[in-house]
């Protein structure tokens, strides 16, 4: 992504839309991995499940997806699922059309179906491979997308590898550095990122980390990114893992997204997990890197987060001038922010007050 991108993004944003968007174009899978928030109860607030969802094929889920993306005018959209590949053959169509309107899209996959080696050629089209450990643990929780059936599946097609890291990976110290030497060491593997297993608010589960266990891992994923140059990673974003949003309204990534379901009309909210996650305990990488970016100096006390937080309140004003606006982000049930009340008019008129204004 490029300076004009952003400049494009923030146009956006100003405009009330989401520059990100999300769609599950599947609700088939035939894996059935653990701690699956996907399949979870509570993805869809407890109004319907994935599962029960009544999804597209064909030339009308090519029809509607693209009819979506062209509403919403993202400059990025992740394709996930269930698993997107049982409608490759949509896909075929889908990606070569969003790739020819200058957007960046991602595919995750398990890695279950071939890749098709056309897919990689694509320009600003990434495949992401999810890969959960090593093979004593993905082989396990991932099956029947297993190691030998991932490396068959994808050949010499480049893709992106994607790790959500549960509490047994960061039982011993080797672990990390095994995956990482594995992974960075194929050469059509173009880059490495990380996630941390997120739970909903309540969760008990054996994937979730203490806070102990997140705090090292933040050093560690540090150390990690220095040996391995695939993975990406910066001290910040690692920081942000163990220190992140408080919750959905102190969410950029909350509010810079739009995610819908496999009927393309229900939302899922407040982020792509759905249900009521667990901010506190939040490994969402995007959220991390958002979170990164917010807490950035820009000038005095200014920082990254007044400018999108003020961006957000005045694209949400300026929004409902333009016909079709529908409030495009999460809405945490609050009054809308007024304009003069953000934070970065807030600094802008205290810098220019007079004096004996300021003083007072
Ligand atoms: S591959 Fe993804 S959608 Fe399918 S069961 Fe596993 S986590 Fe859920
Ligand atoms: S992505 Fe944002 S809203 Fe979702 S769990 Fe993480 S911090 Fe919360």
């Amino acid at each position: 992504m490029q300076v004009q991108d952003v400049v494009v993004a923030w146009g956006r944003i100003l405009t009330g839309r989401a520059p990100l968007l999300s769609i599950e174009i599947t609700r088939e899978c035939p894996l059935h991995c653990p701690g699956c928030y996907a399949y979870g109860e509570s993805h869809l607030a407890g109004e319907a499940q994935l599962k029960d969802l009544t999804d597209f094929k064909g030339d009308e889920l090519v029809r509607r997806v693209l009819a979506l993306v062209d509403r919403h005018k993202p400059l990025h959209v992740s394709l996930v699922g269930g698993e997107p590949l049982m409608r490759k053959r949509e896909l075929d169509q889908i990606l070569p059309a969003l790739s020819r309107r200058r957007i960046f899209t991602m595919l995750v996959t398990s890695g279950v179906i071939p890749l098709p080696a056309e897919w990689s050629d694509l320009p600003r089209v990434t495949i992401a491979v999810s890969i959960d450990g090593l093979p004593e643990h993905h082989n396990v929780r991932r099956a029947p997308a297993t190691y030998e059936r991932i490396l068959r599946n994808a050949g010499e097609i480049r893709h992106n590898v994607h790790l959500t890291i549960t509490r047994p990976m960061v039982q011993d110290d080797a672990y990390l550095d095994g995956y990482m030497n594995f992974w960075s060491g194929r050469a059509n593997v173009r880059n490495i990122w990380t996630s941390v297993y997120t739970p909903q608010r309540g969760e008990q589960s054996p994937e979730m980390l203490t806070p102990a266990e997140r705090e090292r891992l933040g050093e560690t994923l540090v150390q990690l990114a220095a040996k391995y140059p695939k993975m990406l990673m910066r001290p910040g974003v690692a920081r942000a893992y163990v220190e992140p949003p408080e919750n959905p309204r102190e969410c950029t990534f909350a509010k810079m997204s739009v995610n819908y379901t496999a009927d393309l009309k229900t939302r899922v909210e407040p982020c792509i997990f759905g249900g009521d996650p667990d901010c506190s305990q939040c490994g969402c990488a995007v959220s991390a890197g958002f979170h990164w970016m917010g807490n950035l100096p820009v000038k005095g006390p200014l920082n990254m987060r007044h400018i999108v937080n003020s961006s957000v309140a005045i694209g949400s004003v300026l929004g409902r001038f333009r016909p079709g606006f529908r409030e495009l982000r999460w809405n945490d049930k609050k009054p809308v922010q007024s304009i003069t009340d953000s934070p970065l008019v807030q600094i802008a008129k205290a810098a220019t007050a007079p004096d004996d204004r300021r003083a007072s």
